[in-house]
């Protein structure tokens, strides 16, 4: 069954996709979903053997912790989205938008919701359900390609992953995430070599950013008040952020 609406200026659409794995549901644009590759979304050309677990801690709840060493610019893992949301929803019908988001849950597969709901929510507001909360506080940012017309949609989605939504923020992380459109998947590598038992970082904000302006992103995006040994010692107006290597740095283009 396929369930749409109209907002204002968009047709938005409930779509299953089919990975590998599980089933994904997407909540998008009609003009953006017809300009997805189409399946198979296969990951099968990224090899790489298991590299992460993921473990409880004492304060950040599950994080991702390297199971041996990982060297600069390796593929640590990659993932396709359980969820994908296109977050500037603009309704003007009478579903409110804590329904919407928890139809979307309601169509996924009882294992993969159960994954999803045991992630941290972040501090609800209370126009805010527990659905939102947790596409709010893990979404990772997924570029989707748009119309070239009048009125385009935003190319900025938000996809919400089983394993790398676990992978916690650093200002000054020791591996990075790129979303690969044709396999329709995030990976996250190495940004620097990782030890075995080290635990796996990405930056959710630009680290580049000074001390203040990334803590005060973090604390409106996603309401925590970071503790990286990085916040914890360095002075306005000095950085002690790690370079990326310099093949990371091409791969980038930076
Ligand atoms: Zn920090």
């Amino acid at each position: 069954m396929s369930l749409d609406f109209r907002a204002r200026t968009q047709k938005l659409i409930f779509h299953d996709v089919e990975f590998d794995k599980f089933r994904g549901i997407m909540l998008l644009d009609e003009s953006v979903l017809n300009l997805l590759p189409t399946k198979p979304f296969s990951l099968s050309q990224i090899s790489h053997p298991t590299a992460f677990e993921t473990c409880m801690t004492t304060n950040k709840g599950l994080a991702m912790f390297a199971t041996r060493d990982i060297v600069a610019g390796e593929i640590i893992h990659s993932e396709n989205p359980a969820v994908v949301v296109y977050p500037f929803l603009i309704l003007n019908f009478d579903m409110t938008q804590s329904n919407v988001y928890r139809t979307l849950f309601d169509r996924l597969d009882s294992p993969i919701r159960d994954q999803l709901l045991a992630l941290n929510t972040g501090e609800l507001s209370t126009a805010c359900c527990v659905e939102e909360g947790i596409v709010r506080n893990n979404g990772f940012a997924i570029m989707l390609p748009i119309p070239v017309m009048d009125h385009a949609p935003e190319s900025l989605h938000s996809g919400v992953f089983l394993d790398i939504s676990r992978c916690n923020h650093s200002c000054n992380p020791n591996a990075f995430h790129e979303w690969d459109l044709p396999s329709f998947s995030l990976s996250i590598s190495a940004r620097r070599h990782i030890r075995a038992g080290e635990e796996i970082t990405v930056a959710y904000v630009d680290p580049d950013l000074p001390r203040d302006e990334r803590r005060e992103k973090l604390k409106y995006m996603y309401n925590f008040d970071c503790e990286c040994e990085i916040c914890a010692v360095e002075d306005k107006g000095r950085r002690v952020y790690c370079p990326l290597p310099s093949r990371v740095r091409q791969k980038l283009e930076i």
